[in-house]
């Protein structure tokens, strides 16, 4: 049973966007995945994309923080998500499209966004919106006026418990400098939700 907004969506062929962004530990990946579950129970055809990247993925299925599991396809870019989405559409009509973790593909990927809800498909996404520094995070920004929906979520802050919506990098138990690079071999950083008051801008 469609709800009013969907079932006129639906009947017009008018497809749309979904944005579910915040910092990291607000829920994202879990919201994404209700969603999509959502669709699956009302037999609407899902296909979910998830960047490489993402290591605390496992292979052919989205993991969330608290482990609850949904089939998916690891890529590598827009043009991965190209050939798979038109491969399975051709099987079978997709109906709803996810991709977690929109940041961490290439910019093409907001106008192929664009592109799919033109062609009627649902289109849920999920996105940090900001990076440890608090810059705008590419995709994320482009698809914030895009998308029909937004959804920003918060996290609880790990020092004070206020709303969180921003993420500290830690290396070494201290915040992360402002230059401090992106990808460390030993893995010896982590990140915590932190409030307007407790993060501190990396210098
Ligand atoms: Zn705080």
């Amino acid at each position: 049973m469609l709800t009013g907004q969907e079932k006129i969506y639906r009947e017009t062929n008018l497809g749309w966007v979904e944005l579910i962004t915040g910092c990291m530990f607000a829920g994202k990946t879990e919201e994404f995945i209700r969603r999509l579950r959502r669709h699956d129970y009302a037999k609407h055809n899902v296909i979910a994309f998830k960047p490489l990247i993402d290591q605390r993925y496992s292979v052919n299925s989205i993991a969330s923080h608290s482990g609850t599991m949904l089939p998916s396809f690891p890529v590598a870019s827009t043009s991965d998500i190209r050939n798979i989405f038109e491969r399975e559409n051709q099987k079978q009509k997709i109906d709803v499209v996810g991709i977690d973790e929109v940041q961490f593909l290439d910019p093409s990927i907001v106008d192929y966004i664009d592109e799919l809800a033109n062609q009627g498909i649902i289109v849920i996404v999920t996105g940090l919106d900001k990076d440890f520094k608090s810059q705008p995070f590419q995709n994320v920004d482009k698809l914030l006026p895009l998308a029909e929906f937004v959804e920003k979520l918060t996290a609880i802050c790990h020092k004070c418990g206020n709303f969180a919506n921003r993420t500290q990098r830690i290396i070494n138990g201290q915040p992360a400098a402002a230059d401090s690079p992106i990808v460390l071999v030993d893995g010896k950083d982590s990140y915590e939700a932190r409030c307007r008051n407790c993060y501190k801008k990396p210098e």
